[in-house]
């Protein structure tokens, strides 16, 4: 018997909005689950990434050591990996903090804007911030991007379509960068 395809769904730096327009899918979501299985994602109650995962939905950019350390992982796990959402494809929001030195960053969101317990000690389980953020595809490769803040979920359901008919989608023809 064939196995169905495995599909993950990943979260980085993103604000969710990626991931509430795949659940946009709404009843197509159980058509979608007869015919893969989740293997890992917000919706999937599973602490480690996977291993022999044929298709990764990325939400969010590479912001932190930890982000970097699990794409990578992603990556070697993953036959086919798609960029979803502009903070995936760009950096788009997260990588906003780019013109400023990283202690600048903290300093204004932790200390200049909080009226109670100003300070920038963090506890050693949050991950530290890269000198940068980046999308994904300059960490490492990337199949298939797909653009939009957040795409819709008619690009999102016409993605997995293609995709898992085996297809590379021409996301440029439905999709655009903040629609
Ligand atoms: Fe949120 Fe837009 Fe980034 Fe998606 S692309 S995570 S909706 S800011």
């Amino acid at each position: 018997m064939t196995r169905r395809p495995r599909l993950a769904t990943v979260w980085l730096d993103g604000c969710s909005g990626c991931h509430m327009s795949f659940l946009d899918l709404d009843e197509r979501l159980l058509a979608l689950l007869e015919r893969v299985d989740l293997v890992y994602g917000p919706l999937v109650d599973s602490k480690e990434f996977p291993e022999d995962v044929d298709v990764t939905l990325v939400e969010g950019a590479v912001s932190t050591r930890d982000d970097l350390e699990r794409i990578h992982c992603i990556r070697a796990r993953t036959r086919l990996l798609v960029a979803l959402g502009d903070c995936a494809v760009t950096g788009n929001v997260p990588a906003l903090r780019n013109r400023f030195p990283v202690p600048v960053v903290l300093a204004r969101a932790y200390v200049e804007n909080v009226a109670r317990q100003p300070g920038t000690t963090f506890d050693a389980e949050v991950p530290p911030l890269l000198d940068q953020v980046r999308p994904v595809h300059q960490v490492v490769p990337v199949d298939v991007h797909v653009p939009g803040c957040p795409p819709c979920a008619d690009t999102i359901a016409w993605v997995l379509d293609e995709v898992l008919a085996g297809r590379r989608p021409a996301v440029g023809t439905r999709t655009r960068f903040g629609a």
